[in-house]
């Protein structure tokens, strides 16, 4: 017998492979692909996605690609990501299914996932470009990420669970590997891919490359990326995998998913919603206009982080059960106070790593290879820089000076006062 092999779809052959799924054939309201209409809409940097219609109802195919889309075939990464992802998205359906995409299929072979056609929802970032605000985005993502964090991480799991689960993300060794080069190390030297607003940050890109404190900084959150095996993360967790609607939140793309430190997941959507209210200034029609939405921005990050730690709190009282602060020790013990001051100090461990991946995101979007929407579209380049410029002294600031903001507030005093 012939054994099934990748190969990569495109608008047509797309058609053949759903209307081939028949558990598909209900959603899609087809068994037949001449009834089938597909699209093309990847935006992101590394995969195919295919939006495919039928008369009853559409479905979103997105196909792992052997090299970087981005930079095409001299850049392979693996077609096991997809796999990555799927198992990422089935553990954050068990706790938050209202925060994904329904999930459809996974197909390991091809390397794709079949999922729910998110609409009329768009990109958060679009969004936060646009200067559109949502009242329920810190609420829905601060809950996401503490059920998703708490319930992967050994206050919760099993240890036995938990340690397999590692093994089994401990593969995604090159997505992890990019993270790895890409975000703590290549924008402070002079690698070949960083990219910036040139000759505008030439002076702070060459201040960069010679600041002992932001390169230790950097090197020590590198450090707790690889070393913190905490909670299985998302991996990629920026407002481009966010997506919206008025009333709706839906967490996409992650890929990168591994068992790292809470706090990256966290610094990541924190991280972006800052390079969000610096890139503000730059999409203004006049002096001030996106002052309240700049404010909402800083409100929008501050509550995520209360939401986060309120939520955690809570799922430390009710659901904590694995290996750490065993209820024989505190609450059997008439020892509650004991395991609230542990989570607090927990807590203060989360937050300031939270500060560091932070810093560390954002400095990566203004001179490393991948950068930011919400900067690229500013089309004035001097206007630009002098957004970017900003944003650079922030996370500059977060990765040096990490364990002295005190709370989620001296981070929006500090973005106030850079002017
Ligand atoms: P990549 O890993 O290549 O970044 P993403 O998973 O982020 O891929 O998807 C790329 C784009 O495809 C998203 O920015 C979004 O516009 C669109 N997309 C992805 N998944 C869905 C979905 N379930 N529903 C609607 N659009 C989607
Ligand atoms: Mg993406
Ligand atoms: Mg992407
Ligand atoms: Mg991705």
């Amino acid at each position: 017998a012939q054994g099934r092999s990748y190969r990569a779809f495109d608008v047509d052959s797309v058609k053949d492979y759903v209307a081939a799924q028949g558990e598909l054939t209900e959603r899609l309201g087809t068994a037949a692909a001449g009834e089938l209409r597909a699209r093309e809409v990847g935006d992101g940097n590394l995969n195919l996605v295919f939006i495919v219609e039928g008369p009853g109802g559409a479905v979103v195919v997105k196909q792992a690609l052997p090299y970087v889309r981005l930079v095409g075939d001299s850049w392979p990464l693996p077609l096991k990501r997809a796999y990555f992802e799927w198992n990422a998205l089935t553990r954050q359906a068990t706790h938050q299914p209202q925060r994904l995409p329904g999930l459809f299929h996974f197909d390991p072979v091809n390397a794709l996932i079949v999922m729910e056609y998110l609409t009329p929802h768009v990109i958060l970032r679009k969004e936060l470009i646009a200067g559109k605000r949502f009242g329920h985005l810190a609420e829905h993502m601060g809950t996401f990420l503490a059920e998703t964090l708490f319930r992967s991480s050994d206050f919760c799991l099993a240890a036995a669970k938990k340690k397999a689960d590692m093994a089994l993300f401990a593969d995604n060794v090159e997505l992890c590997a990019i993270t790895e080069n890409l975000v703590f190390t290549e924008p402070y030297f002079d690698a070949p891919l960083n990219r910036w607003t040139r000759p505008q940050l030439d002076g702070p890109v060459l201040s960069l490359r010679r600041d002992r404190a932001a390169k230790v900084g950097a090197q020590e959150m590198l450090y707790r990326f690889t070393t913190k095996s905490e909670a299985l993360l998302h991996g990629d967790l920026h407002t481009g995998s966010v997506m919206v609607t008025a009333t709706d939140t839906r967490v996409i793309d992650p890929e990168f998913a591994f068992y790292g430190p809470m706090g990256f997941d966290i610094g990541a959507f924190l991280g972006n919603l800052y390079l969000a209210y610096f890139a503000q200034e730059g999409h203004e029609a006049y002096p001030d206009q996106r002052v309240p939405h700049r404010e909402w921005l800083l409100e929008t990050a501050e509550s995520t982080w209360s939401v986060f730690s309120e939520t955690f709190a809570r799922l430390w009282r009710e659901e904590r059960g694995g290996i750490l602060y065993p209820r024989t020790l505190y609450e059997d013990a008439n020892d509650e106070t004991g395991a609230t001051i542990a989570l607090h100090r927990f807590l203060h461990g989360v937050f300031e790593d939270v500060v560091g991946f932070a810093g560390a995101k954002m400095v990566r979007r203004l001179v490393g290879l991948a950068h930011v929407e919400d900067m690229e579209s500013i089309e004035d380049l001097d206007r630009r820089a002098t957004c970017e410029a900003k944003a650079l002294l922030m996370g500059r600031e977060l990765l040096v000076n990490r364990t002295t903001f005190g709370d989620i507030y001296g981070l929006s005093c500090l973005a106030r006062a850079i002017r």
